[in-house]
């Protein structure tokens, strides 16, 4: 992406519509929206990938274990916008992730 494409547009001149361009969202920073973090617990999680299929910014990182099989590997704060889904929809119940106010 060319350097002037990444310069903030105003509301007005915004195209009608929204979406610019489709498959950007690598080139955006959105972890400095979030007012509140999800924090993942290594040693409560079941590894069922709930958080990873409900996460909408692809924040959730996995990793191959030793077995072949994907299991969470943390949270990619870059990308996290602390909307929470992935600590209510979690099976374990807040257990696995928990929702805590953001540290500035
Ligand atoms: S809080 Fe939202 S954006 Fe962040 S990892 Fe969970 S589901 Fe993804
Ligand atoms: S939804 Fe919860 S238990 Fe399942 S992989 Fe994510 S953190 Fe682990």
């Amino acid at each position: 992406m060319r350097k002037e494409e990444n310069k903030k547009l105003t509301a007005a001149e915004l195209p009608v519509g929204g979406i610019v361009e489709a498959g950007t969202a690598i080139n955006f920073h959105t972890g400095s929206w979030r007012s509140q973090r999800p924090v993942w617990n290594k040693d409560k999680c079941i590894s069922c990938l709930i958080c990873w299929i409900s996460c909408p910014d692809g924040s959730i990182k996995i990793v191959l274990n030793e077995k072949g099989t994907s299991v969470v590997n943390g949270i990619d704060y870059d990308k996290c916008k602390g909307c929470g889904i992935c600590a209510k929809e979690c099976p374990t119940k807040i257990s696995a992730i928990a929702i805590e106010q953001e540290r500035k």
